[in-house]
């Protein structure tokens, strides 16, 4: 059977970041990915946002890993041509009554270490945005957008570059742990490794459960985020990204505006719990539906606007609640105490674009305990 000092399973933006930093520093890394290309997953099915730390809990993983990664993510654009432009961002409060949980958005951001935000009025929001409405908004200068897609490229292109073996259509379908390495079985052939990386996505709880471990119990609800696009002959309608406050129960940030490096702007996305983790069309929520809820940034907005566009999944840990119930879990990235020679990663949703490299240098150092 073949050797390797790292398997990573799962080519999405969170593995082949992984793959980047650790065949930096060790030889025999393999990526193993079940599709027929890399980031094919939720990696190229969501916002593009490079998000700034504003929402999560302070002292979280998502707050740690945002925040590194949202620096990490920019100098890496930067030096190896990958598309990104640091927009900023307005988070809008409708009406007055929003404006006291505006201030507490704004607090949680400032707690976490975002910096130059601040509060601007009517006027400021119609002088950046001219066809937005609102009655006040938070600016964060640090969010912005990338090509998601080239990011996981770029970051699998490095990896490669430095040793690493990537290898498409490798479904890993058996894990059997033996006395201090695990063999890997997948559609592409056989492989012992010393140490193993579950970066399987919104497939992560079936992965842990091919190895039983009881790190499979915390399993993974697939939602669904819907997005329309404008139509062309109003993309100039959006200069940047412009959210509405987040989801209440902190399901999703809400049906957010958001132009993309290439200048189209999408509406989007939603939040539908599903039972399905491949149901990326069926049973689409209706155009005039996006409409509604877009309406309250961009009044002009009619139906006729907008056009259907793709969908992604979130890989969400907590279940569907009651109407009220808050729903935030946080990333779990852990050496699986079961199973020494694992790093599990699990629940990589929402800001896990952005976090890749913060995540992948963590990794690095749990790597460096199984392996050194
Ligand atoms: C609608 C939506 C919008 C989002 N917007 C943003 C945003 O604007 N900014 C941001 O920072 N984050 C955003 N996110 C989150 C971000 O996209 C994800 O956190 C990130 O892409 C997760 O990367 P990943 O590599 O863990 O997962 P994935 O990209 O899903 O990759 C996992 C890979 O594992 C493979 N795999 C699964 N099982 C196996 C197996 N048994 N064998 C081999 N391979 C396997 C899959 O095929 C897949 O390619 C959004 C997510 C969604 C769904």
């Amino acid at each position: 059977m073949e050797q390797a000092n790292i398997v990573i399973i799962g080519g999405g933006v969170v593995g082949c970041a992984i793959a980047r930093a650790l065949s930096a520093r060790w030889g025999d890394v393999f990526v193993l990915e079940a599709l027929p290309k890399i980031g094919m997953g939720a990696s190229s099915r969501n916002s593009g946002v490079i998000h700034s730390g504003l929402y999560y809990p302070p002292r979280s993983l998502k707050a740690r890993h945002c925040l590194r990664g949202n620096q990490l993510t920019y100098e890496f654009c930067a030096a190896h041509g990958v598309p990104h432009r640091r927009t900023g961002k307005l988070v809008i409060a409708s009406s007055p009554a929003e404006s006291e949980e505006l201030a507490a958005l704004m607090r949680t951001g400032e707690t976490n270490g975002v910096e130059n935000m601040q509060i601007i009025d009517r006027a400021a929001i119609r002088a950046r945005e001219p066809h937005v409405a609102g009655f006040q908004a938070i600016e964060i200068p640090s969010t912005g957008i990338v090509g998601s897609e080239e990011l996981v490229k770029a970051y699998a292109r490095i990896a490669t570059d430095q040793g690493a073996h990537i290898v498409v259509q490798a479904k890993v379908e058996r894990l059997e742990p033996t006395r201090d390495a695990i063999r890997v079985f997948s559609t592409a052939g056989e492989i012992e490794t010393r140490c193993l990386v579950n970066s399987a996505g919104l497939y992560a709880d079936e992965v842990a459960q091919l190895l039983g471990s009881a790190m499979a119990d915390h399993r993974i609800y697939p939602v669904r985020g819907e997005y329309c696009e404008l139509q062309r002959s109003r993309q100039d309608w959006i200069r940047g990204l412009v959210y509405p406050l987040p989801h209440p129960e902190g399901v999703s940030l809400g049906v957010h505006l958001t132009k993309t490096v290439w200048g189209n702007v999408l509406v989007g996305p939603t939040a539908r719990y599903l039972d399905d983790k491949n149901n990326y069309e069926r049973e689409r929520e209706p155009i005039a539906e996006f409409a509604r809820s877009a309406k309250l940034l961009l009044p002009e907005l009619e139906p006729s606007d907008l056009l259907p566009a793709y969908s992604g999944i979130r890989a969400k840990l907590t279940p569907p609640g009651k109407r009220g119930e808050k729903r935030v879990a946080d990333f779990i990235i852990a050496r699986d105490p079961q199973f020494p020679c694992v790093v599990q990663l699990i629940g990589i949703e929402s800001p896990g674009l952005t976090s890749a490299p913060s995540i992948a240098d963590d990794v690095r150092d749990l790597a460096a305990e199984i392996l050194d």
